[in-house]
């Protein structure tokens, strides 16, 4: 196993573990970043615009990604995850990190994507939300970093077609799996989120009615980094002009283990409901919705300015999504002012999915125990004077591991963990 000596080891490569990456190895220490997706970048990456303000987000994300791969102090393993960390004592850490074979030499790699149009198996795009499918031997998506190509051995049926068509032949089955034994001083915990998977809710019909999608599927839908070239209802193909938006789908909600608030899924809704209106200036966009909450600078702002573009909100609790057979989707509410049980006809529906934790981080922990909170978000062990502590000393936690927010939120997260890993590396001296 090699050897790797570093101050920082960052897990997850997100738009909070990089803003803690970047801080640290601005004022001068080593930083590794761990990623087990093949880009970093996290979900920021794959967003349309941001709210409130509508800037666009890869427009936000991809001048730190590369400023963070070209940082002389930044090492970027992607496609990799810590096994196992150790506190041997203070300061001083190791990890035992994996890192997955990608087949594809990723320095000679020139993104020519000449791969991707020889490889003949066709899968489902991870990185599209399932919109379109992508080739065995593929880019993850067109502005991930490193712009690498990767091949999916379990997909692959080893046909040769990709390395006879890489010009600077950098396609490499011979591959294995690499683990390093990594020297850290001190860790930051920046795993994120994952996305509630609402097939957990089947009266909502996802995964059984086509146009019923997820607000991640839309995200994609509305980015720049698109699958299709506007905007489409993936059951037949028909620009749609009458989407509804169901709020609160898996977050709080007892009856699917999440109580809590997932605290970005109203505002995100109203943003692509805005966007919507752009994209379908005659589309009819409504969003049921328990409580609009709009607590942030500018949100309520916000959310007026959507309700003046005229996108209808309706206090209600949907029931039911059953389809009719053009496709299109009858929404049963309890109208909650009238106090009635309605029906609604959409012909699309996006499900605002809420924010789960990532799981499993705290079991890397291998002598000394990363306590979680009651929603199984990382800790904070000092929540008001000292954010980004965890319970062992020398972890720091950022962005949404240690629970929902939003992306201002996670690079002021992100900050505070690089500040307090600072003040703990030079209580050395
Ligand atoms: C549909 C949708 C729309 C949104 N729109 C907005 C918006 O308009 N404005 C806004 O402010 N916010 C928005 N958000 C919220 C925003 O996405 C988050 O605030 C932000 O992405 C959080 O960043 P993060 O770095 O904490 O987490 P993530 O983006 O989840 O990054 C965490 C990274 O850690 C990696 N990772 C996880 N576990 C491991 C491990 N064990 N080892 C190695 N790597 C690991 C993951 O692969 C990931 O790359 C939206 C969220 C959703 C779902
Ligand atoms: S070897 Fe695998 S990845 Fe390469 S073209 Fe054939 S199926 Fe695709
Ligand atoms: S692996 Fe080869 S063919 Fe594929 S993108 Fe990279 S350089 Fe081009």
């Amino acid at each position: 196993m090699k050897t790797l000596e570093y101050d920082v080891l960052v897990v997850g490569g997100g738009i909070a573990g990089g803003e803690a990456a970047l801080n640290l190895a601005n004022i001068g220490y080593k930083v590794l970043i761990v990623e087990k997706e093949l880009s970093i970048g996290g979900k920021m990456i794959l967003l349309s615009k941001v709210f409130p303000t509508l800037d666009c987000a890869a427009c936000i994300t991809t001048p730190k990604v590369s400023e963070i791969q070209r940082h002389p102090n930044i090492t970027v393993f992607t496609g990799a995850e810590p096994r196992k960390i150790t506190k041997k004592g203070e300061h001083d850490f190791e990890a035992v990190v994996f890192q997955k074979p990608r087949y594809v030499d990723v320095a000679a790699c020139t993104g020519c994507q000449l791969c991707e149009e020889a490889c003949p198996v066709s899968v489902t795009d991870e990185y599209q939300f399932g919109l379109i499918g992508r080739k065995a031997a593929f880019i993850p998506f067109s502005i991930a970093s490193p712009r690498a190509a990767a091949i999916d051995i379990d997909n692959c049926i080893l046909c040769g077609a990709c390395e006879r068509a890489c010009p600077p032949d950098c396609i490499d089955f011979t591959q294995t799996e690499e683990e390093f034994l990594v020297k850290i001083k001190s860790v930051v915990v920046a795993t994120g989120f994952q996305l509630f998977d609402p097939l957990k809710i089947p009266r909502y019909g996802y995964g059984q009615y086509k146009n019923v999608i997820t607000s991640m599927q839309m995200e994609r839908e509305l980015a720049p980094t698109r699958p299709f070239n506007t905007i489409l209802r993936p059951g037949d193909g028909k620009m749609p002009d009458n989407i509804a938006y169901v709020l609160c789908t898996g977050s709080r909600d007892k009856s699917v283990g999440n109580p809590i608030c997932s605290q970005v899924c109203c505002m995100y809704s109203i943003k692509q409901a805005q966007l919507l209106m752009g994209a379908l200036p005659m589309a009819d966009i409504t969003i049921y919705y328990l409580h609009i909450r709009a607590f942030g600078k500018g949100f309520n702002e916000f959310y007026a300015q959507a309700q003046e573009m005229g996108v209808e909100f309706i206090k209600g609790k949907v029931g039911k999504i059953s389809e009719k057979e053009n496709g299109n989707l009858i929404l049963r509410y309890e109208d909650i002012e009238a106090g009635v049980v309605k029906e609604a006809e959409h012909d699309m529906v996006v499900l605002s999915v809420g924010i789960l934790p990532n799981r499993g981080i705290d079991e890397v922990f291998d002598n000394e125990k990363l306590k979680l909170d009651p929603f199984h978000f990382v800790d904070q062990s000092d929540i008001l004077a000292s954010p980004a502590k965890t319970s062992i000393d020398g972890v720091f936690v950022a962005g949404t591991a240690t629970g929902p927010m939003d992306i201002p939120d996670s690079i002021l997260s992100g900050g505070s963990a690089s500040a307090e890993t600072t003040s703990y590396l030079r209580r050395r001296n």
